[in-house]
Formats: structure tokens, C-alpha cells, sequence
């Protein structure tokens, strides 16, 4: 039975208010409007920055609100006028679109596509949501809102990937590999026998690793205050790794003194505003690059002038740089070339239903996690999405 244009009734994790844990509950999910996909969910991270959105009681979360960004899943049916994807392709949801059309996207040195900027106002086009829960909208969360078995997405936040592609590990190219990865790779421009330092081993840290290695740096430094993350930090290339807190000088001081003159590249990958300023002064006085991949929402930085006067220089980065639809379909292609390798940074395979326990396990830091993945297919019995099918396994979870 199919379940185009119908309601589909399924369940997702609602956060109804600041501070409260996620809610598993029945929602209803509208069928896509003109140029918006439906999706059914088969996989989905858990990524630092929805812990940062848990903590900081951002102003950018409009309540009830639906998180996740980290995503793979299969089209279920598609809205008018709809053209780059069809019923039953794997596809990669995008918290950063690619329009293809604005000023941003036009531009070969610009990844950023104007058409982000709604995703702040937690709602679809023509300023509704496509989400009701006991007969409220719930608003939608970085263009994507992942943590609902479906979800409705704007035909420019999806990227068609490769039929043979495992859902349940590419989900991590949706952003935490992509970041970490771009980030080395686009926006700092590692260089062949530089020496890079990367601070916070977390899936993104990690993916910053592997750029840094792809792109031929010498020595790679991991700084983490858990050194449960040493292990696999250097087996994915970190040449030596540190822990702050074992130190009698400050990182930036013994950075110093093991390079010589500073790391060329340097990385804070944490969302610390004292990381970012140890990271920036770890640099290279004259010729340093920092860049900032943690996440820093409200706050303020407060950074010694003097650390420019040299010619370092800080700059930031939004998932890693890539021209999205683009980037991920090809990065996919990577994954399944074994160019690049995702499965060490998945270690917690996870039901949906079990959402605060991995909030948990993130943030208390037990853990040797690097992004935890949810299988939506887990979540609970079938007959509680409407309209389900025939056919292979993810066909039969994506209703169709
Ligand atoms: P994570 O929580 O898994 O990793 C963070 C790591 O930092 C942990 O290993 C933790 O032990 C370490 N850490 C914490 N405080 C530290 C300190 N004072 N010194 C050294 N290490 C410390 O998170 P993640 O998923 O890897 O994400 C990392 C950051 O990247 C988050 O801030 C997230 O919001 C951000 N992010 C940014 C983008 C972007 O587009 N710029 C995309 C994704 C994630
Ligand atoms: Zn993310």
C-alpha cells in the first residue's frame, strides 16, 4: 500500500522544552510540499553538536522541536516539481543545502547556499511545519530533523547516493566525517610533511585525523583531556597524542617546545572558547593556520591581540567547506572505492527509543565514542507506520 500523499503516522524523539530529555513519541509527518522530499530514516548519528544544542539552551531551537542532522535513508515519495530524486533512492540528508542557483553556490570558492539561513526559523516554506505531535506543530531542526523514523526535507538538502551503499555507516559523511575531513582537507589546506595538532578526539576530531593524513602531513599531535581516545586517534593516523591535564605547562608551551616554532595547522574540534585561544597560540607564529571546527554558538571569544600580531590567523569552518550535494554523493563513491573509511568512527549502535542513554554517554565522557548511530528500524513494531510494504528489507522500511 502506498503511502504517497497520505499522512504518515510513525515515531520520533520530541524535545518539548529546554532541559528536558527527548520524549519517543507518535507524530505525524505531512506529506512533501512542492520541491520537498519525504524520507524514512534507516540511520542516524549523534553528533557533538546536538549535545552543544542540549547544553548551551540555544536561541537558535524553536520548542517542540525534532533534532538530528547526521542522517542516510530511502525517498518515500516526493513533492511537485521534484526532479533530482525518486521513490526508493538512498539518499544523504544536508543541514547545509545547495541550491545550485544563489550567489553562494554559483561561486566556486563559496560552499555557503543562501537557502541555510531558513533552517533558523525552525519551519518549511511558506512558514509551517510539516511535523504535528497530540495536535501541535513540532518544529523542524537544521533543515533535516533526523530523530523521527520520517522526515521532510527540502529537495535542496538532499544528496542522491550510490544503491549499494550501507545506510548505517555513510549517515557519517551527513556531517561528522565531512566536517572533520573538509576541514584538513578544504579549509586549512594541510600541506605534504606539515605537522598538524587536533584538539578533541571525538568522530569529528578524528575525521580532521584522516584528512590531515590524506593530505600528506608529517606529524599529526591529537590533544584530548580522555585518553580512552588515544588508541584509535593513532591508529587512524595521530603520529603522538597528548592529555592536557597530565601536563605541568600549558598545551600551547609544550606545543611549542616539541615542534620548534608552533604547529603550522592546528584544529580545535571541542567548542571551548579557552581551547580555541590554547589552539590558536599552538601555531606557527608566523605562517600558523587555527581553524575552528567546534561549535560556538553565543559565545564570545576573548583572544590576545598579540596572537595575530605575528601572522597567525583563525578561521572557521561549516561542514568542512564541501559544496554539499555534490561533495557527499562523491564522497559515498569514496566509501565504497575504500578511498576513506567510516566504520571506526561508529561504536555505539543504538535504538532511537535509547536517545537519552547516548546523550549520556557523549557527554559524560565514559564512553570511547566517536558518533553513535541510531537504527531507526529498531524503534518498535511496524504497525505503528502507516503504509508498509512489500519488498527488500530497507523497501519495506521505507514503506514502499
Ligand atoms: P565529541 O563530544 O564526540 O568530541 C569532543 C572531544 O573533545 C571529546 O573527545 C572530549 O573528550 C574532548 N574534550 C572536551 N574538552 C576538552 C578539552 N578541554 N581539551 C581537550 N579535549 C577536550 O564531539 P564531536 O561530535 O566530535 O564534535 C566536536 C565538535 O565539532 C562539537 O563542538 C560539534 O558541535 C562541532 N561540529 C561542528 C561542525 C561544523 O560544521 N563546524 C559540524 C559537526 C560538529
Ligand atoms: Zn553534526
Amino acid at each position: 500500500m502506498s503511502t504517497t500523499g497520505k499522512v504518515i503516522r510513525c515515531r520520533a524523539a520530541i524535545l518539548w522544552k529546554p532541559g528536558v530529555p527527548f520524549s519517543i513519541e507518535e507524530v505525524e509527518v505531512a506529506p512533501p510540499k512542492a520541491k520537498e522530499v519525504r524520507i524514512k530514516i534507516v540511520a542516524t548519528g549523534l553528533c557533538g553538536s546536538e549535545i552543544k544544542m542540549l547544553e548551551n539552551k540555544t536561541s537558535y531551537l524553536h520548542y517542540p522541536v525534532i533534532l538530528g542532522h547526521e542522517a542516510a535513508g530511502i525517498v518515500e515519495s516526493v513533492g511537485e516539481g521534484v526532479s533530482t530524486v525518486k521513490t526508493g533512492d538512498k539518499v544523504i540528508t544536508l543541514f547545509l543545502p545547495q541550491c545550485g542557483e544563489c550567489a553562494s553556490c554559483l561561486n566556486p570558492v563559496d560552499y555557503l547556499c543562501i537557502e541555510r539561513k531558513q533552517s533558523k526559523s525552525g519551519l518549511m516554506s511558506g512558514g509551517t511545519s510539516r511535523f504535528t505531535c497530540k495536535g501541535k506543530p513540532v518544529y523542524h531542526f537544521a533543515n533535516t530533523s533526523t530523530f523521527s523514523e520520517y522526515t521532510v526535507i527540502k529537495e535542496i538538502s538532499v544528496a542522491k547516493i550510490d544503491a549499494a551503499a550501507p545506510l548505517e555507516k555513510v549517515c557519517l559523511v551527513s556531517c561528522g566525517f565531512s566536517t572533520g575531513y573538509g576541514a584538513a582537507i578544504n579549509t586549512a589546506k594541510v600541506t605534504p610533511g606539515s605537522t598538524c595538532a587536533v584538539f578533541g578526539l571525538g568522530g569529528v576530531g578524528l575525521s580532521v585525523i584522516m584528512g590531515c593524513k590524506a593530505a600528506g602531513a608529517a606529524r599529526i599531535i591529537g590533544v584530548d583531556i580522555n585518553k580512552d581516545k588515544f588508541e584509535k586517534a593513532k591508529k587512524l593516523g595521530a603520529t603522538e597524542c597528548i592529555n592536557p591535564q597530565d601536563l605541568k605547562k600549558p598545551i600551547q608551551e609544550v606545543l611549542f617546545d616539541l615542534t620548534g616554532a608552533g604547529v603550522e595547522f592546528c584544529f580545535e574540534v571541542i567548542g571551548n572558547p579557552e581551547t580555541v585561544e590554547a589552539a590558536l597560540a599552538s601555531c606557527h607564529e608566523s605562517h600558523g593556520v587555527c581553524v575552528i571546527v567546534g561549535l560556538l554558538t553565543d559565545v564570545q571569544l576573548n583572544i590576545s591581540g598579540s596572537l595575530f600580531l605575528s601572522g597567525r590567523s583563525l578561521k572557521g569552518t561549516v561542514f568542512g567547506g564541501w559544496k554539499s550535494r555534490e561533495s557527499t554523493s562523491k564522497l559515498v563513491s569514496d566509501y565504497m572505492a575504500k578511498k576513506i573509511n567510516l566504520d571506526p568512527l561508529i561504536t555505539h549502535t543504538l535504538n532511537l527509543d535509547k536517545v537519552n542513554e547516548a546523550v549520556e554517554l557523549m557527554k559524560t565522557g565514559k564512553w570511547q565514542v566517536a558518533h553513535i548511530i541510531f537504527m531507526s528500524e529498531c524503534l518498535g513494531p511496524r504497525k505503528r507506520c502507516v503504509g508498509a510494504g512489500g519488498g527488500s528489507k530497507q523497501e519495506e522500511m521505507a514503506g514502499i
